[in-house]
């Protein structure tokens, strides 16, 4: 379905004018044009809801690291740590490795912001739309929904959306237009019970009349459990064994031993890390992922071990980078207060 050039300036006028009574102004990534500022905000809400980003992690991770120049000389640890409990965390890889790269600033062009790590094609827009005024499209899940009601499509590919996202964008105004469609898929175009009768885009849309079509419900995939034992080892000093990840799912937080709970026993387990003493049970975790849902038992072994590298006080493990599983975890160890403590208690 094409639009007549009239009916698409007709709603770049009602799109402005709602934006400037209704629009989300007061955001603080909307009231910067520094692009390391922006480019931090479109990172974080890529997987976060806007409050929560608002509320927690914006502002701290601006003042913990408030140049890309900055960021670039900060070890990874102290970056994933600020990143924690955000998850996704090659998000935050991803940025560091970005900053390292540009040093001082980010380019202010979509084809060199995409060959930066962990920028695609949406954010490499939204930070030239943003920062640069660069007269781009942008493409979020809200954009997505109020596009598919407006051309009816249900279920679009990609590239459908991006041409559709081009033919309407308003070029003299890339930044109030992105950030309308944005707020009106966020406030009026909402996944249930849209306000059409507010909208902006009505002259325009074809979908106002069976919203809920468009774009067509996704089949729910259901999400598979693992099951592990999680095996927190204490050594003659009271410290804990945990090590970063090195895999790319969760890379560089650190974590405890882990076997499936196929091999069933702790025992095994015992066996499998060489650990000496008796395994007591601190409790259980239930961790839900995007692609899977982690249900762990978790144990206390007291070794023999000495410190050494890996080997950390439940203090300094607290200031790692550690995934909510882990942090789960560490509340276990600290409610029983101390390892020692518990095997006191249970002899
Ligand atoms: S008219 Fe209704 S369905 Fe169409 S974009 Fe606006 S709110 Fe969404």
């Amino acid at each position: 379905m094409s639009l007549p050039a009239e009916s698409i300036h007709n709603f770049h006028q009602l799109l402005h004018t709602w934006y400037g009574k209704y629009g989300r102004h007061n955001l603080p990534w909307r009231n910067t044009r520094d692009p390391y500022a922006i480019y931090i905000s479109e990172i974080m809400l890529q997987q976060t809801q806007v409050k929560t980003v608002l509320e927690r992690y914006y502002f701290q991770f601006l003042e913990r690291f408030p140049t890309m120049e900055k960021l670039a000389k900060s070890p990874s640890e102290q970056v994933l740590q600020a990143w924690q409990g955000l998850g996704y965390y090659n998000r935050a890889l991803n940025l560091h490795n970005a900053a390292k790269s540009c040093r001082t600033t980010l380019p202010d062009n979509v084809e060199a912001l995409m060959s930066l790590p962990g920028i695609g094609r949406n954010t490499a827009h939204a930070v030239a739309a943003f920062a640069y005024r660069r007269p781009v499209a942008i493409m979020e899940a809200n954009v997505r929904r109020v596009l598919s009601r407006i051309f009816t499509l249900p279920s679009a590919t990609d590239q459908e959306l991006w041409d559709k996202a081009e033919l309407l964008l308003n070029k003299r105004e890339p930044f109030d237009y992105n950030q309308a469609m944005m707020d009106i898929g966020a406030m009026v175009c909402t996944k249930r019970n849209p306000r059409c009768g507010e909208c902006p885009a009505q002259a325009i849309c074809k979908g106002q009349k069976s919203p809920d079509c468009y774009p067509a419900a996704k089949q729910k995939k259901s999400i598979p459990v693992r099951a592990k034992n999680i095996i927190v080892a204490c050594n003659k000093n009271g410290e804990y064994y945990a090590t970063p990840r090195t895999s790319r799912f969760l890379g560089g937080l650190y974590h405890f031993l882990e076997i499936p709970q196929e091999e069933k026993s702790v025992t095994l387990c015992k066996k499998a890390y060489m650990l000496d003493t008796t395994a007591r049970n601190l409790g259980s975790i239930r961790q839900q992922y995007s692609h899977f849902t982690l249900e762990a038992d978790v144990w206390l072994l007291d070794t023999t071990a000495t410190s050494g590298a890996y080997w950390h006080s439940l203090s300094k493990l607290k200031k790692l980078p550690c995934s909510m599983a882990e942090t789960k975890i560490l509340g276990l160890i600290e409610a029983k207060k101390t390892a020692k403590q518990i095997l006191y208690k249970q002899k």
